[in-house]
């Protein structure tokens, strides 16, 4: 039997980090034992549907690339993959369970069902349900005649289809993560199926499609646990064989205090999502992986290992390595905690990797973006420098002086700002002696540089403080930054030269 896994997302808004994970730890087991991965849109709560979402998951998922075997996006064996396309096959789902008695309409008005959870509350019942003990007293066709029950569907009455939840049994499955699951079935209700609008619920629309689609495993977050039992009994109702289950550990606050949410990222300036995304009905926006910088690489990494524990001190996994080495029983129960610091630090791991041609070409066309011009042999020999510093791409445009063609002040308020207060008339013979020294030069490496630059200084008796920042301001436009010598080899002396006499030109216009 190949192993089919599906993730199955409601387009309810946008993905958070534990939804991708869902979703990267079902493509890791099936590609791990050969198998079919898969998406399915359960959109069948038309109440909930959010515009924009189902857009917003698979985008997120090509990001990460994590691409479905079958989906809705490239169909598949089992089309059509949106539960809302699939509307009209589960009719005969729900009626089946009615002719095994395993299901029975129910009539009951919400008034009805006010009254009844009412009724025992004040009997000091803390959680009211419709089930075994309770049905007797409602109207359904458990209670209601035959001819009544017809009646009624002939008139068009409103009803639901309940799950006949036997009154004594044991419910048990065993979980791939957290082994024996118990639980007896006086402890489940009558859950809703199917509705008279022909809408099935997710647990009915759910069983039916693992089924139809012969999924074979379902892991999922640990939010669907108690509801575990429940689908069992639907299985068994059915008299299907049922997929194995594993129920995934909850992602925690960085304190380990409570399921991360989007409030705790706001709070603590990280995301919790994959992408951008803003609310199409409050506006609200909220901020993603892909836009705040992160590779998809490290993105997905950070999040293997967020539950998952490979052995060893094995931390940076390329996609081979965490497919070769996956294993559902080392996935814990415990929650995981999110360390937004170590998810910096796998960027900047990731970063490292990267050739740096590819990210000079990055650098380069985020230059553009802001108006400068730079070739990309200088964005790439500017990476190289920058780089070991670096935990973004956009952590090297803070460098981006290097890479102007002309005069790093143009434009450059707060260099000339600071060169007003800097310049003094006294230095600038130091420097043009620099400049003719520079002119002479027979070779381009940094210490050329440096040896020049220090024979000027003992030549005119000055001292490094009173040159050197203008010398950095001239030719780099910032006072922070790479050393000046390594700055300029990159440069070249021609541009240092033209750099250098620029601003000498700029401060004696002031005198
Ligand atoms: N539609 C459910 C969700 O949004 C799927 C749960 C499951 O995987 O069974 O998470």
């Amino acid at each position: 039997m190949s192993v089919r896994v599906r993730f199955a997302p409601s387009p309810t808004g946008p993905l958070h980090m534990g939804g991708v994970r869902t979703a990267l730890y079902n493509y890791l087991f099936a590609k791990k034992h050969g198998g079919q991965f898969l998406l399915r849109i359960e959109d069948t709560d038309q109440g909930r549907y959010v515009p924009g979402a189902e857009e917003y998951i698979k985008e997120s998922l090509e990001w990460c690339g994590l691409v479905p075997d079958e989906s809705p996006w490239s169909g598949g064996p089992d089309d059509p993959y949106r539960q809302s396309e699939r509307k009209a096959l589960y009719k005969a789902y729900a009626d089946e369970l009615i002719a095994k008695d395993k299901a029975y309409y129910a009539f009951d008005t919400p008034e009805e069902l006010d009254a009844m959870r009412g009724r025992l509350q004040a009997a000091g019942v803390a959680a009211p349900a419709y089930n075994a003990v309770t049905r007797e007293h409602m109207k359904n066709s458990l209670t209601l005649s035959a001819d009544e029950v017809k009646e009624r569907l002939a008139r068009g009455d409103q009803f639901v289809v309940r799950l006949k939840v036997p009154r004594h049994e044991e419910v048990r499955f065993e979980d791939l993560i957290r082994g024996w699951v118990v639980v007896h079935s006086s402890n489940i209700d009558d859950k809703v199926l199917f509705k008279s609008d022909g809408m099935p619920t997710y647990h009915l629309a759910n069983i039916v499609d693992d089924h139809l689609m012969r999924i074979t495993h379902v892991i999922r977050g640990e939010e669907w646990l108690p509801s575990a039992p429940l689908h069992v009994l639907i299985y068994e109702a059915f008299g299907w064989e049922r997929p194995a289950f594993a129920h995934l550990p909850l992602i925690l606050r960085p304190d380990g205090n409570g399921k991360l949410s989007k409030r705790d990222g706001d709070r603590l300036g990280f995301p919790v999502f994959s992408l951008d995304w803003t609310d199409p009905v409050s506006g609200e926006k909220s901020s993603g992986y892909r836009e705040k910088g992160y590779f998809p690489d490290a993105f997905i990494n950070m999040l293997a290992l967020l539950g998952w524990n490979p052995g060893g001190d094995v931390e940076i996994m390329d996609r081979k390595q965490m497919i070769a080495h996956f294993d559902l029983a080392r996935v814990h129960k415990g929650g995981a905690r999110f360390d937004p610091e170590k998810t910096k630090w796998f960027n900047q791991q990731y970063l490292r990797m990267r050739p740096d041609a590819e990210l000079g070409a990055q650098l380069q066309s985020k230059l553009k973006q802001r108006e400068i011009v730079a070739s990309e042999e200088r964005a790439t020999a500017a990476v190289a420098l920058l780089k070991e510093r670096a935990t973004f791409v956009d952590d090297m445009l803070e460098g981006a002086y290097l890479f102007v063609e002309g005069s790093p002040l143009k434009g450059n308020d707060a260099a000339i700002e600071e060169l007003r207060k800097r310049w003094k008339p006294e230095a600038a013979p130091a420097l043009e002696a620099y400049i003719t020294a520079l002119g002479a030069l027979t070779e381009g490496k940094a210490p050329a540089f440096e040896v020049a630059f220090n024979r000027v200084l003992s030549d005119t008796g000055l001292k490094v403080g009173q040159v050197m920042p203008l010398y950095r301001l001239f030719v780099a436009g910032r006072m922070q930054g790479p050393g000046m010598f390594d700055v300029s080899a990159l440069l070249g002396r021609e541009e240092v030269i033209v750099r250098l006499n620029a601003g000498l030109d700029l401060c004696r216009s002031w005198a």
